[in-house]
């Protein structure tokens, strides 16, 4: 059995005076993160969730509402944690490039420093399959601009399958590739369609026949959407959100 805990379930800008984009899933073999948005470390604290149990951090795309707490969660691995144990982190094409770009630019390099664990960066791209500490994980390509290299993923811990949109506007082929989970974390930053890259309630509600996935839970909730927990018939994340799978 997994646990899947929301750690931040806002758009890029906090919305609803939630957390940026991040989901921990607890399984069997170890733990992962989906996206460690930059606010990922209050929350964990918050929630109780110690560092030490994330084998993984995947990220869907370089937007920093997605990968820009990762500086902050190595520093705080290393000096708070102790960490011992490896970090993988795991994306896009580039990843390792944008992660070391982004901590220089925060003053948190990551070059020539005593590192006391491993940190090793994967690459994954969409329509390829990786399998990383506790998880298989297989990418698919997603509607949102370009130059982010956003990417939704499947990923199997134990018997479980979640699928993870990351940030994405409709797209013919999303039912196809989130088919058969067990869960669809999907994003939903509008109440409206008026983006090409990014979904909204409107087009969820349209197509919401048309996705085969056990449980279907909304989040990187917008102005519109972050008020309307509990007053719709899908379900929407809350900051600190748990489910059993
Ligand atoms: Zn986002
Ligand atoms: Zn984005």
């Amino acid at each position: 059995m997994s646990e899947v805990v929301f750690i931040g379930t806002s758009d890029a800008f906090g919305a609803g005076g939630r957390r940026q984009s991040a989901v921990f899933a607890r399984a069997q073999r170890g733990g992962m993160l989906f996206d460690c948005g930059a606010t990922t470390n209050t929350g964990l604290s918050q929630l109780g969730i110690s560092r030490d149990e994330i084998d993984v951090i995947l990220i869907s795309h370089f937007h920093g509402d997605h990968f820009g707490g990762i500086p902050a969660f190595l520093y705080a691995a290393l000096y708070t944690d102790l960490r011992r144990h490896p970090v993988e982190i795991v994306g896009p094409p580039d990843i390792e490039a944008r992660v070391h770009a982004l901590a220089r630019a925060m003053g948190h390099h990551l070059e020539d420093r005593e590192w006391s664990f491993p940190i090793r960066f994967r690459e994954i791209r969409p329509d390829e399959s990786l399998s990383v500490g506790p998880a298989e994980i297989e990418a698919f390509a997603t509607e949102h601009q370009p130059e982010s290299n956003p990417q939704g993923y499947r990923v199997s811990l134990g018997q479980e399958r979640i699928a993870y949109s990351g940030d994405t506007g409709w797209f013919e082929d999303l039912p196809g590739q989130i088919a058969n989970s067990d869960l669809f974390i999907c994003e939903c930053t509008l109440h409206r369609a008026q983006l090409d890259f990014h979904l909204s309630l409107d087009e969820l509600r349209e197509h919401r026949d048309d996705l085969d996935c056990g449980r279907l839970i909304l989040t990187h909730l917008g102005h519109d959407m972050a008020g309307r927990r509990g007053q719709i018939e899908i379900e929407t994340a809350d900051d600190g959100l748990a489910v059993k799978l």
